[in-house]
């Protein structure tokens, strides 16, 4: 496949080739559990890792390997693994990464469900992370030790859509030739693509966007290929691993961590994708440039449409050249920025109920990326539990709305807003 087609065409044609035996030209959903071996040599062989192979689904099968080298072509990496979920995907990686005692530096604004898992049960298993405002260059600096793994972003904040000078980000990591990892969920490597910006490694939920539809679940991690194991921070990469004949997974350059990740993490933690969630986020893949143009195009209706409203207090989008990102947003988000911002109306909390219950079209869930339109009211579900001065910091106000703008008309979802701030007090 000629890696230098455009997006539109790789997201339809890379990492397949017509099946020999069918003749099929569609990806095929392949739900065997074994694939069977030339003869003994050949099976060593796979299992020494000397020789590529599928011999067992949790490890690799033809359907999600398809899924695996369209995304690493997508997004300009050398490889990709697929888990079951993006949590699965994110766990994994660290899982690969280090070891208990090791430290990981973590933005405060992460999806809430990784800041759990980092500060809950991968805390207790002896992975510590630090919180740190991810725009304050100097704190993240001051953090690094000789026990610390990785630098962990999302390419848009959660839920105000801030974004970050990702080129600083790459070069204090350079400096400390440390990994830079960016969770790239929300805006899909079709808006952004972290590796042309200095990131090693890019994690997805692809339960989101990239399978689209709000149907199936999966995760997987991208691999720039650029970063150098070889290097002292990483002694799971540079020391003998016995289980595979002594190998060295430095040794391997550009195939270090996608090797590790399937031969120690889903070979012993397993989450591995499965091949029918595969073919569902292939469907969904392939029409992902136009639904993202579409999603960044009904968007763009709507917050014209926030932004004149009487019943609306403030829009934070960063397409809008009064949000703190509007620069950063024009300088790495050529596309556009996509379809998840929030806004706030009057009346604080009885304003936000006021929406989500007289609300019609759009659908009340705190999910987002769907092809359907979705309201979340933070104050009363993902952040009712925090005190009011954490959620103020974590960005969130009584009368917080986060949006995620679909693929309806959006005359149709202009209409239904109408008429549910036509009910909110406005005076
Ligand atoms: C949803 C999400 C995750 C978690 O993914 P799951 O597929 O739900 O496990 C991680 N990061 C971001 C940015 C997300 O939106």
């Amino acid at each position: 496949m000629n890696k230098n087609y455009q997006f539109d065409t790789l997201q339809i044609h890379a990492g397949q080739k017509p099946d020999p035996v069918t003749k099929a030209t569609g990806v095929s959903l392949c739900l065997s559990n074994a694939f069977t071996f030339d003869d003994a040599d050949q099976a060593r062989n796979i299992f020494a890792l000397e020789e590529g192979g599928y011999f067992y689904s949790r490890l690799s099968n033809p359907t999600v390997d398809v899924l695996q080298q369209r995304m690493a072509a997508l997004d300009g990496g050398v490889g990709a693994v697929a888990f079951s979920s993006g949590t699965a995907a994110i766990m994994g990686l660290i899982m690969t990464v280090c070891q208990s005692g090791d430290e990981i530096i973590a933005a405060n604004n992460l999806y809430g469900g990784t800041i759990g898992s980092l500060s809950g049960t991968m805390t207790g298993m002896g992975f510590h992370s630090h919180f740190v405002n991810p725009r304050d260059l100097e704190q993240m600096e001051s953090l690094i030790n000789e026990k610390t793994k990785m630098i962990f972003v999302e390419a848009v904040g959660n839920p105000n859509g801030d974004m970050l000078d990702f080129e600083a980000i790459s070069t204090i990591c350079k400096k400390h030739q440390l990994l830079f990892v960016v969770d790239n969920t929300t805006p899909t490597p079709y808006l952004f693509q972290p590796i042309l910006h200095g990131a090693d490694i890019v994690v997805y939920s692809t339960t989101k966007y990239i399978a689209g539809h709000g149907n199936v679940m999966g995760g997987i991690v991208v691999d720039s290929g650029k970063f150098d194991w070889h290097n002292e921070r990483y002694p799971l990469f540079t020391t003998p691993d016995k289980a595979y004949h002594d190998i060295i997974y430095a040794d391997m350059n550009e195939g270090a961590l996608c090797t590790k990740m399937i031969a120690k993490t889903l070979r012993d933690l397993g989450g591995c994708m499965s091949p029918f969630n595969a073919y569902m986020t292939l469907l969904g893949l392939e029409t992902l440039s136009l639904r993202m143009d579409k999603h960044v195009s009904n968007s763009r209706k709507v917050a014209q449409f926030l932004k004149t409203s009487k019943a609306v207090e403030w829009v934070s989008y960063a397409e809008l050249e009064d949000h703190d990102s509007y620069e950063l947003c024009q300088k790495y988000f050529p596309r556009g920025f996509g379809g998840l911002f929030t806004f706030g109306v009057k009346g604080g909390l009885a304003g936000g109920k006021t929406v989500i219950n007289n609300i019609k079209l759009f659908t009340h869930v705190t999910n987002f990326a769907d092809s359907r339109s979705l309201l979340t009211h933070p104050a009363s579900t993902t952040h009712a539990q925090m005190s009011e001065e954490e959620r103020l910091a974590g960005g969130v106000q009584q009368g917080t709305i986060r949006i995620s703008v679909g693929l309806e008309n959006p005359i149709d979802l202009i209409d239904d807003l109408k008429q549910v701030f036509d009910k909110i007090e406005t005076e």
